[in-house]
């Protein structure tokens, strides 16, 4: 049997980058799910007033009624926020556009960049998932930092294309000031080059490039571009159930043993 129910690996992890389309959604998505296939149980918290991953997880509009705003702005319990999906073991607290106004409605509150860290504190929700994946908006709006501030770790995904570091300094500058205030113990978990495509040379050099600039914290584990990932969410389920041998799927898996041995590296 797995390790599923060990609370030492129970972890919260944060998928930022400020630019929209790197790989965001689809990350959080296919990870969650390669990560049941390991045995977990996954909670996937849609932050972003777009919905996407809670519309590729097949939750409709009728079962977002309650949702991620709920949680921050309403104060909601977490665990009663939570949908199932098809995926036994995987979860999703939805998102809606309404998410979008949760900035201005809680300017004045001072403790408003520390909902999410509060809601997600809750016993039972912690003791009922191994991990939990916040997807973020492209921003590092209130959003993002209500993420960074409940989280144990951030993944960042970045598209192997020209300008792919273009606003990682700014996102590392943002992690090391909610380190100073919000929560000290955050890190950084890793950077993973996404969309890679081996017949175009720029991929490669951006690739040896992103390497070169941060080193180990880059994932081995590279997600090549494959168009199964991009269908999966019309058919409402994660790539690696859409189709499960596909380069896609193979490599979601390969970045969730990835992280599962640095998650024990890191323990020891
Ligand atoms: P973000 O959440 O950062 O905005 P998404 O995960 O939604 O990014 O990805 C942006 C678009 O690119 C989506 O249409 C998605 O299906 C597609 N996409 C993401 N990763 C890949 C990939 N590795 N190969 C092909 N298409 C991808
Ligand atoms: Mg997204």
């Amino acid at each position: 049997l797995s390790n599923a129910r060990d609370g030492a690996t129970r972890r919260i992890l944060a998928i930022v980058n400020q630019k929209g389309g790197v790989g965001k959604t689809t990350t959080a998505i296919n990870l969650a799910a390669a990560l049941v296939e390991s045995g977990k149980r996954v909670l996937i918290v849609d932050l972003d007033p777009q919905g996407n991953a809670s519309t590729g997880l097949g939750i409709p509009h009728s079962r977002r009624v309650r949702n991620s705003y709920d949680l921050l702005v309403k104060e909601a319990t977490a665990s009663s926020l939570v949908q199932p999906t098809t995926v036994e073991n995987l979860s999703v607290i939805p998102a809606k556009g309404d998410l979008s106004s949760a900035d201005v409605e809680l300017v004045s509150d001072a403790g408003r960049a520390r909902r999410l860290q509060k809601s997600l504190r809750e016993p039972e929700l912690l003791a009922a998932w191994d991990y939990i994946v916040i997807d973020c908006p492209p921003s590092l709006s209130l959003l993002t930092v209500n993420a960074m501030a409940a989280a144990d770790a951030v993944l960042v995904p970045l598209q192997c294309e020209f300008f792919a570091m273009e606003g990682l300094s700014q996102l590392l500058t943002t992690v090391k000031e909610i380190r100073r205030g919000l929560n000290p113990a955050l890190t950084v978990e890793g950077v993973i080059l996404t969309m890679y495509d081996r017949r175009n040379n720029l991929s490669e050099l951006v690739a040896n490039d992103v390497r070169a600039n941060l080193g180990d914290v880059v994932y081995r584990t590279v997600i090549p571009r494959n168009v199964r990932l991009s269908e999966a969410p019309s058919y409402a389920v994660p790539a690696t159930v859409y189709d499960p041998t596909s380069t896609g799927s193979l490599a979601y898996r390969a970045l969730a043993r990835e992280l599962l041995e640095r998650g024990t590296r890191s323990a020891a």
